[in-house]
């Protein structure tokens, strides 16, 4: 793949509204495990969907329980390679922006201000009631939860679920955030797929859009993808060793 990272950093340089799309194998450097490689938590248990989280306590209960023992690995996880090469790509003026599925705060935590951020399946940092958006720390619900013998709180304001303010399946997605997303998609001349599987729909609908209004498509990934045909490069590597191998080629500085 080395001749590959030549095409990629002229690419760049071509660009003029470059866009990162990342999904969970950039943060897999960070000791956050993915959905869908074998080792994933795919494996392991299979997602709760909205619709079982909002009908019944029981399920909730399960649900903060996988949090708090998820957490673990959050918690204490630092932006990888790749997570800095790209924090140094936005300050640059190299991408217009990071479209992320990811739910780990690692972009915000490498440097990416909200300017150049879009979070389209939510923040698993910190939680909010479904019914009136209040916002809740983890320290809460998980005191809250414990003292009450492994039971899911309610909102104290109002009394509805409180629940990650993260997107589940089946869960409508964020507006202002879709179509932002969808915006710097459409008027992107190169989107940078790295890390995803690109099956989570809609969201692996955005390089398909981007391709079809005349962006470049590039897919960073160890795995084969669905879109793998319709992409201009396909780099089948370890993203840290790519990105930092593309970093040295732009000679961007990185942060420690
Ligand atoms: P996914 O798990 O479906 O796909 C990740 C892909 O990354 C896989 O194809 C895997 O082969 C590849 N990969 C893993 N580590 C890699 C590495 N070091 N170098 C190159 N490739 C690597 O992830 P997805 O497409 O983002 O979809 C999963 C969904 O689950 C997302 O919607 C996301 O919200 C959520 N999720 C988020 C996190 C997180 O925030 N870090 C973690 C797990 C799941």
């Amino acid at each position: 793949w080395t001749p590959a990272i030549a095409d990629l950093a002229s690419l760049v340089r071509q660009s003029s509204c470059a866009v990162a799309f990342t999904g969970a194998g950039l943060s897999t450097e960070s000791g956050i495990p993915d959905f869908r490689s074998p080792s994933g938590l795919w494996t392991k248990n299979k997602p709760i969907p909205f619709d079982a989280f909002v009908a019944d306590r029981a399920v909730r209960n399960e649900a903060w329980r996988r949090k708090f023992v998820m957490d673990e690995s959050f918690r204490n996880a630092l932006p990888g390679r790749g997570h800095r090469v790209l924090a140094a790509m936005a300050a640059a003026g190299h991408l217009t922006g990071i479209i992320t599925q990811n739910i780990d705060n690692l972009h915000q935590d490498s440097g990416v201000g909200d300017q150049h951020l879009v979070e389209l399946h939510g923040n698993g940092s910190y939680a909010t009631c479904l019914e009136c958006r209040h916002r809740y720390e983890l320290d809460w619900v998980r005191a809250r939860y414990e003292a009450a013998g492994n039971v899911a709180p309610d909102c104290s304001a109002c009394g509805g679920p409180v629940k990650s303010a993260t997107i589940s399946f089946g869960q409508a997605m964020p507006e202002a955030e879709m179509r932002r997303a969808l915006d710097w998609s459409l008027t992107s001349d190169l989107f940078l797929a790295i890390g995803s599987s690109l099956v989570v729909h809609p969201a692996a609908g955005l390089p398909v859009a981007a391709r079809r209004n005349g962006a470049k498509l590039v897919i960073i990934n160890r795995e084969p993808t669905p879109l793998d045909e319709i992409a201009d490069l396909v780099i089948s590597a370890d993203i840290g060793d790519v990105l930092s191998r593309l970093a040295d080629s732009l000679d961007l500085p990185l942060r420690h």
